[in-house]
């Protein structure tokens, strides 16, 4: 009997955060559409599926964590296909195509999909479709988008050639699984090579079942007043006059029962996951009053835990919503009566969601409180997919009208600038569109969950044992026409909960034996840093590059290495170089009596400092250096000795949308010059001291 190629293909994906898993379920999703059968599962799940022996097309997602690492669910998977004994053409049967998520304001952008990628290549795996980079940086969207659009036509294009193969050898032999693998893997033409720009993919010219046309709402007198500006709420030709074409409505899969029991007494997650609950035993503000940006330092008591940390590792804190917007949330869904209710959640019966599950984050029996307040990111963007579900809950055409136009196709500039780029949340959208009554449950499958945010430590726990210090920056959004204006979640929240113990800056504690029970508490969990530490041999020279908060592990190694120094006063300690830069060297110098402590005792060989909203001094300074990669390039001929004949390291922490771009610039610069070569090759040696571990970045947005 000659052999049925199914059009089914295998999905694996490999999450940190969850987006590669959710990109993932849509493919699966959208599958049905298209006449094609998905299976799907976290590369984690190794007995769930076997790349060794598969048929089917395999669909990789793969997000990136890190230093450009795949993410932890994939390690095993990784580990598998890198065993070197493996023959080149062991997968060489393997019709694949792979989507790689990343985020360029980081290195090694999108390095954990091009890690598997080309391990996948060296083992003879060969591509049905042209590898798609998406960029958190710009918007994922923006290459995801087309890449799944595009994704169909390949399958389909991939199928039929299997077909056809089978046809071929059906005449031949039995249906064998080998005889399938060698026929799939003889027919496809495909350009294993090919990184193929996605602006310029040709799209699938198929015509999607998958998304639905929606005319023009030519009633919508709104839309044809004369106040011809778009915004959130309206739009303006020739958005407003098109036909669009909007995603499918993905298909509800959970059930929600709000139980009477009450729930009350239940504040602050339980003590899974690794958290500790820790005191905050002292909170001091670093910069004036009138900086630009307020800074503050914690101290955490990690005494009575099991906690043990070394500088450059961070910590993960826990930090709820805002009570405010938990509340406008429940008024707005019309359930402030139902807070205290136990929270039942269960899978919808006939959900044709694929692989369903009820999302671990949303604890059962919990309160409806708690679960707004600890466990949804209630103030993430709501994605495409979301916009379109809440439209169908939208009462008002014209506001179902608008909603329909932000998730379209045509409506995609729209939805970058009112939603993506205003950061706009699913209360601001409540708030914009009235007649929007979402249930509960469309909420539960479409928030993602609250995540921890990471600080740095700013300690030695040589110097401070029993102690964590962390400095951060209070995050101000401004009020704009989409929403009023906030504090960051987590370092909004923080600045409230320490207020009562909060030293203003040069002032001494007014009382530094309050009792534990008064001080505030943290739930933290260490997040160890596998390469950001000081090398294991003093002896090396560093250059720290730390402007602004990005000083904090810093600060660390400085602390150990002072103690190591008092401890072995034989030893010998390469030298040290910290480049640290802010706005105003009166207002806003972190740790700046500490740092030239360090200078006095010889802990720090050079501190390079740059102010860059200072006037020139009296003797106004011409081309002073106003950001650390001035400095770095005034101090280049060291920097470039440091790194290229004395084997130092080179450490850069902090922002990573703008300084640690422009710091890895000039160290191309630097190292062009001094070795005379072009970008390219300077480039070259740059990737080599990462490789080294020799130019390592702790970096964060
Ligand atoms: P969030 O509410 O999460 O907002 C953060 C970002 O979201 C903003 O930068 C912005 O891009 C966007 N955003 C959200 N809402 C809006 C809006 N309405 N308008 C415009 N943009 C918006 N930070 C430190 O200060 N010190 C550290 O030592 C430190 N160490 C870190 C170490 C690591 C390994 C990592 C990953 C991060 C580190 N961070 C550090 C960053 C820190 O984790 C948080 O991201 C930061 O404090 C902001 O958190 P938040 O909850 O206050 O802000």
């Amino acid at each position: 009997m000659p052999c049925e190629v199914a059009a089914r293909f295998l999905i694996l994906y490999g999450s940190q955060r969850g987006q590669a898993q959710s990109i993932a379920e849509e493919i699966c999703e959208q599958a049905a559409e298209y006449g094609l059968t998905a299976d799907i599962s976290c590369l984690s799940k190794q007995d769930k599926y076997n790349v060794d022996s598969e048929i089917r097309p395999v669909v990789f997602v793969v997000s990136t964590t890190g230093d450009g690492d795949p993410p932890d669910t994939a390690l095993k998977f990784v580990r598998k296909i890198k065993n070197k004994s493996l023959p080149h053409d062991h997968l060489s049967h393997l019709r694949y195509a792979l989507l790689a998520l990343g985020d360029t304001n980081y290195a090694n952008f999108c390095n954990g999909g091009k890690t598997i990628d080309s391990l996948l290549q060296r083992l003879g795996a060969k591509h049905f479709y042209a590898t798609g980079h998406a960029d958190d940086g710009t918007g994922l969207e923006v290459v995801v988008d087309p890449w799944i659009e595009g994704l169909w036509d390949a399958l389909k294009k991939t199928f039929s050639g299997m077909s056809a193969s089978n046809q071929t050898d059906a005449a031949r032999s039995d249906c064998t699984q080998d005889n399938n693998l060698k026929n799939a893997s003889g027919q496809e033409k495909t350009k294993s090579d090919l990184e193929v720009d996605l602006h310029l993919l040709k799209l699938s010219e198929v015509h999607s079942q998958n998304e639905k046309t929606v005319p023009s709402d030519s009633s919508d007198a709104e839309t044809h007043s004369t106040t011809l500006v778009a915004s959130l709420k309206q739009s303006v030709p020739p958005l407003s006059e098109s036909v669009l074409k909007v995603p499918a409505l993905p298909p509800s899969y959970l059930e929600v029962v709000l139980e009477q029991a009450s729930t009350e007494g239940e504040t602050v997650p339980s003590g899974k996951d690794g958290y500790h609950e820790v005191s905050i035993s002292k909170a001091v503000q670093l910069t004036q009053d009138d900086a630009v940006k307020s800074s503050i330092l914690l101290e955490l008591d990690i005494s009575e835990q099991d906690v043990a940390y070394q500088p450059g590792d961070s910590f993960d804190i826990l930090c709820p919503n805002r009570a405010s917007e938990v509340e406008e949330l429940l008024l707005r869904l019309d359930l402030q009566m139902q807070r205290n209710c136990a929270v039942q959640v269960s899978l919808l019966k006939n959900s044709s969601k694929k692989a369903a599950k009820v999302p671990l984050h949303i604890p059962q029996n919990s309160s409806l409180q708690f679960i707004l307040t600890w466990g949804l990111e209630i103030r993430s963007i709501p994605k495409k997919a979301f916009v379109r579900a809440l439209a169908d809950f939208t009462r008002s055409s014209s506001e179902k009208r608008r909603l329909l136009e932000l998730c379209s196709k045509e409506g995609s500039a729209d939805y970058n600038s009112f939603i993506r780029d205003s950061n706009v949340c699913v209360l601001d959208l409540l708030q914009a569109f009235p007649s929007c009554l979402p249930p509960l449950s469309l909420l539960f499958e479409h928030l993602p969950k609250l995540q921890p945010r990471a600080y740095s430590a700013a300690s030695s726990s040589l110097q401070h044992p029993e102690k964590v210090h962390f400095v951060f920056n209070v995050v101000e959004f401004p009020a704009c026409p989409e929403h009023p204006a906030r504090t960051g979640l987590c370092t909004g929240w923080l600045v409230d909960h320490i207020s009562s113990i909060l030293q203003p800056l040069g002032t001494v504690p007014a009382s530094e034996c309050l009792g534990t029970s008064a001080l505030p508490k943290v739930h933290v969990r260490p997040r160890p840093n596998s390469t950001f530490h000081l090398p294991s041999d003093p002896s090396v020279p560093v250059v720290m590059v730390g402007p602004g908060t990005g000083v904090a592990p810093f600060i660390g190694f400085l602390q150990q290495r002072e103690k190591e120094h008092e401890m072995n006063q034989e030893a010998t300690f390469g030298e040290t170089w910290l480049f640290f830069g802010c706005r105003h060297k009166d207002k806003d110098f972190l740790f700046r009596e500490e740092l030239e402590r360090f200078v006095h005792n010889g802990t720090l060989s050079h501190l390079i400092a740059c102010f860059s909203r200072d006037e020139p001094d009296a003797a106004g300074t011409v081309n002073r250096p106003t950001y650390v990669q001035h400095n770095l390039l005034l101090h280049a001929k060291n920097v470039a000795s440091i790194l290229l004949k004395d084997k130092g390291c080179l450490y850069v922490c902090g922002d990573a949308k703008n300084m640690a771009k422009d710091v890895n610039d000039t160290l191309l610069e630097i190292i062009g010059n001094e070795l005379q070569l072009d970008k390219l090759d300077a480039m070259k040696i740059v990737a080599g001291l990462r490789e080294e571990k020799r130019y390592l970045q702790d970096i964060w947005s």
